[in-house]
């Protein structure tokens, strides 16, 4: 099979055009959410840390080694708001869902069973077409 071959199936898969699209949303969110942080959370923590900046923080070993631990604890804090905004959105989408897009509706009676040949007839039916008896 040639490459060209196998990257046609891979597109016919089907939820390559769905998959491109979770990857550009996500990572537009993932913009929203890192704004999010840093220009509301991160000074919000400042002030009720009494006015410290998360980012500065750091530890200088020697000239030129600096480990700058104060960007980490912002990464880690990154992570719990981007994991918990994930979550409620997730949790908010599949309530919307079960909602609004009902998964097994009831499936609407179209058929009854004679009275005489028991046999499966519609139910608009007035005389059955196996037995030919009159139905009312
Ligand atoms: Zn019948």
């Amino acid at each position: 099979m040639g490459i060209a071959q196998e990257f046609k199936d891979f597109i016919n898969r089907g939820n390559v055009v769905d998959m491109a699209v979770g990857i550009i949303v996500g990572s537009s969110f993932v913009k929203i959410v890192d704004s999010l942080v840093s220009y509301l959370f991160n000074p919000i923590i400042g002030i009720v840390m009494g006015g410290i900046d998360l980012q500065r923080f750091s530890w200088v070993v020697q000239e030129g080694a600096v480990v700058e631990y104060g960007k980490f604890l912002n990464s880690v804090i990154d992570f719990f708001i981007v994991s918990m905004s994930v979550f409620i959105f997730v949790k908010a989408f599949n309530s919307f869902k079960k909602r609004y897009i009902p998964t097994n509706a009831p499936e609407v009676e179209t058929m009854k069973t004679c009275p005489f040949c028991c046999s499966s007839i519609p139910i608009a039916a007035i005389r059955c077409p196996r037995c030919t008896s009159k139905i009312d």
